[in-house]
C-alpha cells in the first residue's frame, strides 16, 4: 500500500515456511560452487550487481518511495547508497585472508576466514533496499549464500535487487528472497537447521525473539535493533550549524530512523537561543516534502499516542504534536522542560519527535547521555577539539558523530551498545561477521 492511502501499489505473497525451506534448500545447494569462487570473481559479480542497481535507480527509488512513503528526492540517494554497498564489498572481496601465527620452529600455523554457509538476513520497513543490501553484500563477498526475508511492508526492491542480480551473473540460489511476515517466513527462517547465522535488523521485541531460537540453535547473529540517541550540544558549539544538523538527526524519514538523534541535550547557557534557533529552523520544514508519512498506519498511530505520553509526562510542547492532512504525515514535533526520566526520552517513538533535556556540565551530559536502555548511535557539537575526543571516548554507544550527524556511511562498523543490538554492520568489520575463524596446524 502507498502509506496513507488506498493505493495498492503491489501484491506480495504471504511466504510460509515451505517457501523458506524451498530457498534454503536452493541456498545450500548453490554455495560450494560459490565459496569455490575466487574472491575477486565474486567481486566481479557483486559490482556488476552495484552497476545494475544503478542502472535501473529511477525505477528502483519511484517503487521505494511508493512502498515506504519516501519523498522523491531521498530514495535516489538510499538507492545510490545500496549500489555503495555492492561496491564496497566488491573491492574488500579479496581481503578475507587469515594470518600466519609464529609457532615456533616444526609448527607452521595459520588462519582462515571461511564462510558460515546459508545466512538469513531479515530487514525492517524504513530502509528497505539499503538495509537489506547492507547484509547482503558483505555476506555474498565473504563466500556465503543468502535468504533474504524483507518486511511484508515493503518487499519490492529486495525482490527487485535479486532479479537485478541474476541478471548481473549472481548464479541461482546464491540470492534467495521470501516474503511474508514476521510469524509466516521470518521464524520458520531462524528456526531452519541449515541456516548458520542470522542478520537481523528491526525492533528489540523481534531482536529477543529471534536471540532465543538462535540461542537454541547456536547460530550466531548480528542484531541492529533501536535506539534513543543523544545528541550533544555544548555551549562552544556553532550554534547555526548544530540547529540544521540537529533538525536533520531526528527528521530525517519522518523520524524512522534506528540512529535518529531524538534525545536532544542542550547546554544551559545557550538553552533558550539554541532552542529558538531550531524552531526557527523548523519553520522552513515541509512536512510532505521534507519528510513523508510515517510508513505503516500503526506507526502513525504509535507516534500519536506518545503525543498524549508527552502531556502526561508534563513536557511543554514548543512546536508540533499533530498530524498533518488526512494520511498518515505527522507535524515536526518538538518538547522542551524534559527530563531524562520522562518516557518520552527513554522510549523509542519513531517518528519526528524531539526532546529536549538541559545539561550544566560536561560530566552532566555525558551521564545522561548514557542514562539510556539504548547506545546505538551518540552526536556532539563542540569547537573544542580535546573535548570531541574527550567526551567520545565516554558515550557508550556504537558510534559517535561529532559536528555533523553522518549516520549513512558504508565504510564504518555500525551497530549498537546495549539494547541497541550486537555485532556490527557496514565496514570492514562486518565482513569479518560473516566468516568464521579456522586455524590450521601443520608439523613441519
Ligand atoms: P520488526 O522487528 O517488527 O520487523 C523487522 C523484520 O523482522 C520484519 O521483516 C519482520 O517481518 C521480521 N520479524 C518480526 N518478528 C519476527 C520474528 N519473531 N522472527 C523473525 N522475523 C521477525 O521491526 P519494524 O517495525 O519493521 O522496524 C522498526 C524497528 O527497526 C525500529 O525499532 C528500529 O529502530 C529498528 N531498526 C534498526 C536499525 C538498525 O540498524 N539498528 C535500522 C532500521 C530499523
Amino acid at each position: 500500500m502507498r502509506p496513507g492511502s488506498d493505493e495498492t501499489v503491489c501484491e506480495i505473497a504471504a511466504g510460509t515456511s515451505e517457501d523458506v525451506d524451498r530457498a534454503v534448500t536452493s541456498a545450500a545447494a548453490a554455495q560450494a560452487e560459490w565459496r569455490e569462487r575466487k574472491p575477486g570473481q565474486r567481486g566481479r559479480v557483486l559490482a556488476a550487481i552495484a552497476a545494475g542497481l544503478r542502472a535501473e535507480a529511477a525505477q528502483l527509488a519511484e517503487l521505494e518511495s511508493a512502498e515506504s512513503g519516501k519523498p522523491g528526492w531521498q530514495s535516489p540517494i538510499e538507492i545510490e547508497g545500496s549500489a555503495a554497498y555492492f561496491d564496497f564489498y566488491a573491492g574488500l572481496a579479496n581481503l578475507p585472508g587469515g594470518e600466519i601465527i609464529d609457532m615456533g620452529p616444526g609448527v607452521h600455523g595459520y588462519t582462515r576466514r571461511e564462510p558460515f554457509g546459508v545466512i538469513g538476513v531479515i530487514t525492517p520497513w524504513n530502509a528497505p533496499l539499503s538495509q537489506a543490501s547492507r547484509g547482503i553484500a558483505p555476506a555474498l563477498a565473504a563466500g556465503n549464500v543468502v535468504v533474504a526475508k524483507p518486511s511484508e511492508f515493503t518487499s519490492a526492491t529486495t525482490l527487485e535487487l535479486a532479479r537485478i542480480a541474476a541478471e548481473a551473473g549472481l548464479p541461482a540460489g546464491v540470492l534467495n528472497v521470501v516474503t511474508g511476515d514476521g510469524a509466516g517466513a521470518g521464524r520458520p527462517l531462524v528456526e531452519h537447521p541449515r541456516v548458520r547465522k542470522v542478520a537481523f535488523t528491526g525492533s528489540v521485541l523481534a531482536g529477543r525473539a529471534i536471540g532465543r531460537v538462535a540461542a537454541d540453535r547456536i547460530i550466531p547473529l548480528t542484531l541492529e535493533l533501536g535506539g534513543k540517541s543523544a545528541n550533544i550540544v555544548f555551549a562552544d558549539a556553532d550554534v547555526e550549524k548544530a540547529a540544521a544538523g540537529s533538525i536533520n538527526a531526528f527528521l530525517i524519514n519522518a523520524g524512522q530512523v534506528c540512529s535518529a538523534g531524538t534525545r536532544l541535550l542542550v547546554a544551559e547557557e545557550i538553552h533558550d537561543a539554541f532552542v529558538e534557533a531550531l524552531l526557527a529552523g523548523l519553520r522552513q520544514v515541509k512536512p510532505g516534502e521534507t519528510y513523508g508519512p510515517q510508513t505503516t498506519e500503526a506507526q502513525f498511530e504509535k507516534v500519536l499516542s506518545y503525543f498524549e505520553v508527552a502531556r502526561q509526562d508534563g513536557a511543554t510542547l514548543a512546536a508540533g504534536g499533530a498530524p498533518v492532512g488526512d494520511g498518515w504525515l505527522v507535524q515536526p514535533t518538538v518538547y522542551t522542560d524534559v527530563t531524562n526520566d520522562m518516557r518520552i526520552a527513554r522510549e523509542e517513538i519513531f517518528g519526528p519527535v524531539l526532546t529536549v533535556v538541559r545539561f550544566s556540565s560536561e560530566e552532566e551530559a555525558i551521564a545522561i547521555a548514557n542514562d539510556s536502555d539504548y547506545g546505538l548511535a551518540a552526536g556532539l557539537w563542540t569547537t573544542d577539539v580535546s573535548r570531541a575526543h574527550r567526551v567520545a571516548a565516554r558515550l557508550e554507544a556504537g558510534q559517535v558523530y561529532v559536528n555533523g550527524w553522518q549516520a549513512g556511511l558504508v565504510e564504518g562498523p555500525f551497530g549498537g551498545y546495549k539494547n541497541s543490538g550486537y555485532g556490527r554492520e557496514k565496514g570492514l568489520e562486518a565482513l569479518h561477521h560473516y566468516t568464521q575463524t579456522k586455524f590450521v596446524a601443520v608439523t613441519l
